[in-house]
């Protein structure tokens, strides 16, 4: 159903998955089905307090129920949901959702698969960058911003293809930044693996290479991003639908983030470090 995730960070126009139940299905269009839609807290930016801050949702889905037009499903039909800030008590974002189903719902079963959508929203998505992300990416911040004009449309295969083009310009560089983070007992054999890595051109090789090098301390709940990558860049999307592309897409975005975040991270916390001790030193 409606969910935090789906309102905080779905594109435009990109369908969420939900089931409706069946039974209850035909009493939509009283009071208390509708008014049974979930409404959960958001955090989201405020333009008024410059922060993030939390939103509640300001209206209710009561005033749904009570035109005769929306009696009976919310299939077909698009809900306003306004989110007000906690903070200022000022500021909104405003949703506008459709619900729908693919199929119509067999026979007897008791739920049935259908989606919501945003169609609308405001203040608009913003293409934004992050300034340390530009400053990591440098001439490919241009591709990464098309590939989230491409995302904010859900125009999957679009996205897809200028993340990917994003990672086979910067892998080289990525891998060899990396090897500053492996464990020392696996330094050597990185080396090696980087050697290796030169004498191919396809990324996925290159991933493949070193993926089983990576710290556990780089791989965070136990998954490792770069295979996370291999399989999001090897999955072959020719035949695959824009929704297809989009998941995919959003990984190799997400693994490129983390990994560009953690290099500088733990390369800012050395030179901190360094700093500190030199001082120490110095006093002594
Ligand atoms: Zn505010």
């Amino acid at each position: 159903m409606i969910t935090k995730q789906f309102l905080e960070t779905y594109p435009l126009l990109r369908k969420y998955p939900i089931t409706f139940d069946k039974l209850s299905h035909s009493q939509w269009g009283t009071k208390g089905a509708i008014c049974n839609l979930p409404k959960p807290a958001l955090n989201l930016f405020c333009k008024k307090c410059q922060s993030m801050q939390t939103f509640n949702m300001e209206n209710d889905f009561e005033h749904f129920a009570v035109d005769s037009p929306v009696r009976h499903s919310p299939v077909g039909k698009i809900f306003e949901v306004r989110y007000l800030c906690a903070g200022c008590g000022q500021y909104r974002h405003t949703f506008y959702i459709e619900f729908g189903v693919d199929r119509a719902p067999k026979g007897d079963a008791r739920t049935f698969s259908g989606w919501i959508r945003k169609i609308g929203q405001l203040p608009p998505w913003e293409i934004d960058i992050d300034k340390n992300i530009e400053k990591a990416l440098g001439d490919d911040s241009v591709l990464y911003k098309k590939g989230l004009i491409c995302e904010s449309q859900s125009y999957g295969i679009g996205s897809y293809a200028y993340f990917r083009r994003i990672t086979e310009n910067i892998i080289d560089e990525l891998l060899n930044s990396i090897s500053d983070l492996i464990d020392e007992g696996d330094k050597e054999k990185y080396e090696q693996a980087l050697e290796k890595v030169k004498k191919t051109r396809v990324t996925e090789e290159k991933i493949e290479l070193v993926q089983d090098l990576l710290p556990l301390s780089l791989q965070p709940n136990g998954l490792n991003p770069l295979k996370s990558l291999h399989s999001a860049l090897s999955a072959g999307i020719h035949n695959k639908t824009d929704e297809e592309c989009l998941e995919l897409a959003e990984t190799i975005k997400e693994v490129l983030i983390y990994l560009l975040e953690e290099i500088k991270n733990r390369k800012n916390r050395a030179k901190e470090f360094t700093e500190r001790m030199k001082r120490l030193l110095k006093q002594k």
